[in-house]
Protein backbone atom coordinates (compact mmCIF):
# COMPACT_ATOMS: atom_id res chain seq x y z
CA UNK A 1 0.00 0.00 0.00
CA UNK A 2 1.06 3.69 -0.90
CA UNK A 3 -0.03 6.66 0.70
CA UNK A 4 -1.01 9.53 -2.22
CA UNK A 5 -2.17 12.89 -1.16
CA UNK A 6 -5.61 13.95 -2.70
CA UNK A 7 -6.86 17.39 -2.31
CA UNK A 8 -10.61 17.59 -2.28
CA UNK A 9 -11.29 21.58 -2.08
CA UNK A 10 -9.09 23.20 0.85
CA UNK A 11 -9.05 19.53 2.35
CA UNK A 12 -5.75 17.43 1.94
CA UNK A 13 -6.67 13.70 2.45
CA UNK A 14 -4.25 10.88 2.34
CA UNK A 15 -5.58 8.15 0.40
CA UNK A 16 -3.92 4.69 0.43
CA UNK A 17 -4.14 2.98 -2.86
CA UNK A 18 -2.44 -0.64 -3.94
CA UNK A 19 0.82 -1.32 -5.29
CA UNK A 20 1.26 -1.16 -9.13
CA UNK A 21 0.52 -4.30 -10.54
CA UNK A 22 2.90 -7.03 -11.89
CA UNK A 23 1.75 -9.08 -14.88
CA UNK A 24 3.15 -12.07 -13.24
CA UNK A 25 1.04 -11.53 -10.20
CA UNK A 26 -2.30 -10.86 -11.98
CA UNK A 27 -4.67 -13.77 -12.17
CA UNK A 28 -4.78 -14.43 -16.10
CA UNK A 29 -8.32 -14.11 -17.41
CA UNK A 30 -9.41 -15.47 -20.37
CA UNK A 31 -10.51 -12.40 -22.29
CA UNK A 32 -9.81 -8.56 -22.69
CA UNK A 33 -13.63 -8.40 -21.81
CA UNK A 34 -12.89 -9.39 -18.49
CA UNK A 35 -9.34 -6.99 -17.76
CA UNK A 36 -12.69 -4.78 -18.24
CA UNK A 37 -14.74 -6.18 -15.36
CA UNK A 38 -11.60 -6.83 -13.15
CA UNK A 39 -10.37 -3.33 -13.69
CA UNK A 40 -13.48 -1.27 -12.52
CA UNK A 41 -12.62 -0.48 -9.46
CA UNK A 42 -8.88 -0.68 -10.08
CA UNK A 43 -6.24 2.22 -8.00
CA UNK A 44 -2.46 1.69 -7.57
CA UNK A 45 0.28 3.94 -6.69
CA UNK A 46 1.38 3.71 -10.54
CA UNK A 47 4.36 3.61 -12.27
CA UNK A 48 7.40 6.28 -13.70
CA UNK A 49 7.83 10.09 -12.34
CA UNK A 50 4.10 10.99 -13.12
CA UNK A 51 2.71 7.90 -11.05
CA UNK A 52 -0.03 7.72 -13.54
CA UNK A 53 -2.49 4.56 -12.70
CA UNK A 54 -4.24 3.48 -15.59
CA UNK A 55 -7.33 0.65 -16.01
CA UNK A 56 -8.65 -0.63 -18.72
CA UNK A 57 -11.94 0.96 -19.84
CA UNK A 58 -13.51 -0.92 -22.99
CA UNK A 59 -12.56 -2.96 -25.81
CA UNK A 60 -13.62 -3.22 -29.38
CA UNK A 61 -12.80 -4.69 -32.49
CA UNK A 62 -10.88 -2.72 -34.62
CA UNK A 63 -10.08 -3.78 -38.43
CA UNK A 64 -7.15 -1.61 -39.76
CA UNK A 65 -6.07 -1.60 -43.51
CA UNK A 66 -3.14 -3.39 -42.05
CA UNK A 67 -4.60 -6.08 -40.00
CA UNK A 68 -7.32 -6.75 -37.88
CA UNK A 69 -6.88 -5.78 -34.43
CA UNK A 70 -8.37 -5.11 -31.26
CA UNK A 71 -8.62 -1.71 -29.90
CA UNK A 72 -7.95 -1.58 -26.19
CA UNK A 73 -9.00 2.04 -23.97
CA UNK A 74 -7.41 2.77 -21.11
CA UNK A 75 -8.95 5.49 -18.82
CA UNK A 76 -7.09 7.70 -15.82
CA UNK A 77 -7.82 9.71 -13.16
CA UNK A 78 -4.61 11.48 -13.14
CA UNK A 79 -4.08 13.07 -16.31
CA UNK A 80 -7.06 12.83 -18.45
CA UNK A 81 -5.03 11.50 -21.21
CA UNK A 82 -6.90 8.57 -23.02
CA UNK A 83 -3.87 6.05 -23.97
CA UNK A 84 -5.03 2.91 -26.55
CA UNK A 85 -3.46 -0.61 -27.00
CA UNK A 86 -4.03 -2.61 -30.09
CA UNK A 87 -3.77 -6.27 -29.72
CA UNK A 88 -3.68 -8.41 -31.83
CA UNK A 89 -4.07 -12.27 -31.19
CA UNK A 90 -4.25 -13.64 -27.71
CA UNK A 91 -1.28 -11.92 -25.77
CA UNK A 92 -2.91 -12.32 -22.23
CA UNK A 93 -0.25 -14.41 -19.79
CA UNK A 94 1.84 -14.48 -23.07
CA UNK A 95 5.32 -14.33 -22.99
CA UNK A 96 7.85 -12.71 -26.12
CA UNK A 97 5.20 -10.71 -27.55
CA UNK A 98 6.18 -8.14 -30.55
CA UNK A 99 5.34 -4.60 -28.93
CA UNK A 100 5.59 -1.73 -30.25
CA UNK A 101 5.43 1.81 -28.01
CA UNK A 102 4.23 4.53 -30.35
CA UNK A 103 3.89 7.84 -29.40
CA UNK A 104 1.27 10.20 -30.79
CA UNK A 105 2.20 12.38 -33.28
CA UNK A 106 -0.71 14.48 -34.99
CA UNK A 107 1.06 16.53 -38.02
CA UNK A 108 2.77 12.42 -38.86
CA UNK A 109 0.48 10.42 -37.87
CA UNK A 110 -2.91 12.14 -39.09
CA UNK A 111 -2.04 14.91 -41.31
CA UNK A 112 1.14 12.93 -43.29
CA UNK A 113 3.86 15.43 -42.35
CA UNK A 114 7.41 14.58 -43.70
CA UNK A 115 9.24 15.94 -41.17
CA UNK A 116 9.19 13.37 -38.82
CA UNK A 117 8.79 9.36 -39.89
CA UNK A 118 6.21 8.75 -37.31
CA UNK A 119 3.50 7.65 -39.86
CA UNK A 120 5.69 5.56 -41.51
CA UNK A 121 6.90 3.75 -38.15
CA UNK A 122 3.07 3.53 -36.97
CA UNK A 123 2.17 2.01 -40.44
CA UNK A 124 5.36 -0.42 -41.20
CA UNK A 125 4.93 -1.49 -36.79
CA UNK A 126 1.04 -2.43 -37.19
CA UNK A 127 1.42 -4.34 -40.40
CA UNK A 128 4.56 -6.53 -38.72
CA UNK A 129 2.26 -6.97 -35.72
CA UNK A 130 -0.52 -8.25 -37.93
CA UNK A 131 1.17 -11.03 -39.44
CA UNK A 132 2.93 -12.12 -36.11
CA UNK A 133 0.64 -14.77 -34.13
CA UNK A 134 0.59 -11.92 -31.40
CA UNK A 135 1.24 -8.47 -30.85
CA UNK A 136 0.67 -4.94 -29.31
CA UNK A 137 0.92 -1.89 -30.32
CA UNK A 138 0.45 0.92 -27.81
CA UNK A 139 -0.54 4.26 -28.54
CA UNK A 140 0.84 6.27 -26.06
CA UNK A 141 -0.36 10.30 -25.92
CA UNK A 142 2.63 11.87 -25.36
CA UNK A 143 2.42 13.95 -28.33
CA UNK A 144 6.28 15.68 -29.52
CA UNK A 145 8.43 13.33 -27.30
CA UNK A 146 6.21 14.48 -24.32
CA UNK A 147 6.35 18.20 -25.13
CA UNK A 148 3.22 18.72 -26.18
CA UNK A 149 1.67 19.54 -29.81
CA UNK A 150 2.26 23.59 -29.30
CA UNK A 151 5.45 23.03 -27.98
CA UNK A 152 6.20 20.59 -30.62
CA UNK A 153 5.51 23.27 -33.29
CA UNK A 154 7.58 25.89 -31.83
CA UNK A 155 10.86 23.57 -31.91
CA UNK A 156 9.52 23.05 -35.34
CA UNK A 157 9.64 26.96 -36.03
CA UNK A 158 12.86 27.08 -33.87
CA UNK A 159 14.38 24.18 -36.44
CA UNK A 160 13.13 26.28 -39.20
CA UNK A 161 15.57 28.81 -38.09
CA UNK A 162 18.75 26.45 -37.93
CA UNK A 163 18.50 24.45 -34.70
CA UNK A 164 18.34 20.60 -34.59
CA UNK A 165 15.54 19.21 -32.80
CA UNK A 166 17.76 18.19 -29.67
CA UNK A 167 18.88 22.07 -29.47
CA UNK A 168 15.29 23.52 -30.28
CA UNK A 169 13.86 21.11 -27.52
CA UNK A 170 16.72 22.70 -24.91
CA UNK A 171 16.17 26.23 -26.17
CA UNK A 172 12.02 25.85 -25.21
CA UNK A 173 13.09 24.38 -21.66
CA UNK A 174 12.60 20.56 -21.91
CA UNK A 175 14.96 17.60 -22.08
CA UNK A 176 15.85 16.14 -25.47
CA UNK A 177 13.56 13.71 -24.39
CA UNK A 178 10.30 14.13 -22.20
CA UNK A 179 8.64 10.93 -22.53
CA UNK A 180 7.39 8.79 -18.81
CA UNK A 181 7.44 5.18 -20.03
CA UNK A 182 5.44 4.35 -16.96
CA UNK A 183 2.09 4.17 -18.26
CA UNK A 184 3.45 1.71 -21.18
CA UNK A 185 4.50 -0.55 -18.39
CA UNK A 186 1.23 -0.30 -16.31
CA UNK A 187 -0.72 -0.92 -19.94
CA UNK A 188 1.31 -3.41 -20.32
CA UNK A 189 1.00 -5.40 -16.61
CA UNK A 190 -2.38 -4.58 -17.05
CA UNK A 191 -2.51 -6.42 -20.45
CA UNK A 192 -0.71 -9.72 -18.36
CA UNK A 193 1.83 -9.37 -20.66
CA UNK A 194 4.70 -11.35 -19.39
CA UNK A 195 7.53 -10.47 -21.23
CA UNK A 196 8.10 -8.64 -24.43
CA UNK A 197 10.21 -8.53 -27.83
CA UNK A 198 10.57 -4.72 -28.26
CA UNK A 199 10.64 -3.14 -31.92
CA UNK A 200 12.17 -0.49 -31.84
CA UNK A 201 15.71 1.45 -32.68
CA UNK A 202 15.52 3.31 -29.06
CA UNK A 203 17.57 1.77 -26.15
CA UNK A 204 16.12 4.07 -23.59
CA UNK A 205 12.80 2.26 -24.13
CA UNK A 206 14.18 -1.34 -23.44
CA UNK A 207 15.61 0.43 -20.39
CA UNK A 208 12.79 2.27 -19.30
CA UNK A 209 10.49 -1.20 -19.34
CA UNK A 210 13.15 -3.21 -17.58
CA UNK A 211 12.91 -0.21 -14.66
CA UNK A 212 9.41 -0.81 -14.14
CA UNK A 213 9.51 -4.39 -13.98
CA UNK A 214 8.54 -5.50 -17.63
CA UNK A 215 10.51 -8.47 -19.62
CA UNK A 216 12.77 -7.25 -22.36
CA UNK A 217 13.82 -10.51 -23.85
CA UNK A 218 14.74 -9.28 -27.02
CA UNK A 219 14.66 -5.95 -29.16
CA UNK A 220 14.07 -5.98 -32.81
CA UNK A 221 15.57 -3.21 -35.00
CA UNK A 222 12.84 -0.97 -36.51
CA UNK A 223 14.09 0.89 -39.23
CA UNK A 224 12.73 2.86 -41.98
CA UNK A 225 14.24 4.49 -44.67
CA UNK A 226 14.96 8.56 -44.40
CA UNK A 227 13.40 10.68 -46.59
CA UNK A 228 14.50 14.05 -47.78
CA UNK A 229 12.76 16.15 -45.27
CA UNK A 230 13.12 13.76 -42.02
CA UNK A 231 16.65 12.81 -43.27
CA UNK A 232 18.40 15.83 -40.69
CA UNK A 233 15.77 14.86 -38.05
CA UNK A 234 17.08 11.15 -38.04
CA UNK A 235 20.58 11.64 -38.23
CA UNK A 236 20.19 13.79 -35.13
CA UNK A 237 18.22 11.28 -33.89
CA UNK A 238 20.86 8.46 -34.36
CA UNK A 239 23.99 10.82 -33.48
CA UNK A 240 22.74 13.04 -30.59
CA UNK A 241 19.95 10.80 -28.76
CA UNK A 242 21.62 7.46 -28.91
CA UNK A 243 18.91 5.51 -31.38
CA UNK A 244 20.70 2.57 -33.71
CA UNK A 245 19.53 4.02 -37.34
CA UNK A 246 23.28 3.62 -39.33
CA UNK A 247 24.05 6.86 -41.58
CA UNK A 248 27.30 7.39 -42.73
CA UNK A 249 30.30 8.27 -40.56
CA UNK A 250 28.13 6.11 -37.74
CA UNK A 251 29.14 2.63 -36.73
CA UNK A 252 27.28 0.24 -38.82
CA UNK A 253 25.45 -1.78 -36.40
CA UNK A 254 24.88 -5.67 -37.60
CA UNK A 255 21.03 -5.37 -37.97
CA UNK A 256 21.36 -2.52 -40.09
CA UNK A 257 22.11 -5.44 -43.02
CA UNK A 258 18.34 -6.55 -42.24
CA UNK A 259 15.70 -5.52 -45.06
CA UNK A 260 13.66 -3.04 -44.65
CA UNK A 261 10.01 -3.41 -44.79
CA UNK A 262 8.13 -0.70 -45.89
CA UNK A 263 5.25 -2.34 -48.25
CA UNK A 264 2.46 -2.15 -46.18
CA UNK A 265 2.70 1.50 -46.49
CA UNK A 266 -0.29 2.64 -48.40
CA UNK A 267 1.53 4.12 -51.69
CA UNK A 268 4.34 4.93 -51.60
CA UNK A 269 4.13 8.70 -50.26
CA UNK A 270 7.52 9.90 -50.63
CA UNK A 271 7.45 8.92 -54.32
CA UNK A 272 9.95 6.28 -55.60
CA UNK A 273 12.16 5.89 -52.09
ZN1 LIG B 1 -2.88 1.17 -11.47
ZN1 LIG C 1 6.25 12.60 -35.76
Amino acid sequence: MTARIALHGSTVHKVFVSDPPSANALTPLGSLEELVERDRDHDCAGFGVHQVCVKIDAVADLPTRFGRFRIVAFWNNRDGKEHVALVHGDVLGQSDVLTRLHSECLTGDALGSLRCDCRDQLGVALARLAREPRGILLYLRQEGRGIGLLNKIRAYSLQDGGLDTVDANLALGFRDDERDYGVAAHMLASLTVRSVRLLTNNPKKVEELVRHGIGVTSRVPHVIPANEYNRFYLETKAHRSGHFIDFEGKPHTPEQDDPVVVEAVEGDLLGGR
